[in-house]
């Protein structure tokens, strides 16, 4: 006999267990602001899929261990089941988003960097964020040891892990024309303790995007989830659009 169960994971994908194997399913299902703008459109389940299929055959092939086990299309993917460490992960090249807003409210989060949408951080930063509170929560790494969520060793592992992410997809995307301004990663353990790269990677969902032509004539033209939490135009056209150039 066999056996499925559902379950809704995050907020746009669902986990289906089946005959011992896990698979995640993307779904057309967007939310932003914490859940509170909330929205289907169609194709984008596919989209994130293919996207992050892509990326995971990318990073395992540059040596970074992932969860992804095969793609099954349009929309689904099998991955090794992982205990999801309670910790977002978000690397950030350029000055946008929730870190633009800190500088808005007065904090000076980063030294010697301009506070402006657009603004390179010349040596890239790491952050970390809560991933089973209500809002995600910006926290420090001091907070992370002492919830005991991760050992030194396993937080800088993390750490380099996430700057490799970012070097290869950075790399990747430049020569197709596009920057990555930054993006927001997870991890998680296997049964055997050791640390996969988990959720999905490299999506328009997880990153922003940038045509690098509109940045280096002032402007910022986004291919990423920024279309919606914004309105600047259809997520699906900006989605189909980012996949067409990442994946040809
Ligand atoms: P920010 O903190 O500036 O709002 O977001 C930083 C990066 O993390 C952006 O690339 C954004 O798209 C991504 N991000 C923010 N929240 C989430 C989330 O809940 N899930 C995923 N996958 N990425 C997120």
């Amino acid at each position: 006999m066999t056996t499925t169960t559902r379950e809704q994971a995050g907020k746009s994908k669902d986990v289906i267990k089946k005959d011992g194997k896990t698979f995640f399913e993307f779904t057309d299902r967007i939310t932003a602001f914490d859940g509170m703008k909330k929205d289907e459109y169609p194709d984008k389940g596919e989209v994130c899929c293919r996207l992050s299929t892509y990326w995971f055959e990318i990073l395992e092939k540059e040596g970074i261990p992932t969860h992804f086990r095969a793609f099954v299309p349009p929309n689904v993917m099998e991955v090794e089941y992982l205990e999801i460490i309670p910790v977002e992960v978000i690397w950030r090249n350029f000055v946008a988003g929730s870190l633009l807003k800190r500088y808005e409210s007065g904090e000076k989060p980063l030294v010697g960097i301009e506070p402006r949408l657009g603004a390179r951080i010349p040596e890239g930063i790491c952050e970390f964020t809560t991933k089973f509170e209500a809002t995600d929560r910006l926290i420090d790494e001091q907070e992370v040891l002492d919830n005991r969520w991760l050992t030194r060793e396993e937080l800088d592992m993390i750490k380099e892990s996430t700057r490799r992410v970012n070097n290869v997809m950075s790399a990747h995307l430049l020569e197709k024309g596009i920057i990555l301004a930054d993006f927001k990663i997870e991890f998680g353990k296997n049964l055997a303790g050791k640390i996969l790269l988990a959720d999905e990677v490299g999506t328009p969902d997880g990153c922003r995007f940038w045509d690098a032509g509109s940045y280096d004539e002032g402007r910022i033209e986004s291919l990423d989830k920024d279309v919606y939490r914004y309105e600047k135009g259809d997520l699906s056209d900006a989605y189909a659009t980012i996949m067409r150039r990442i994946c040809g």
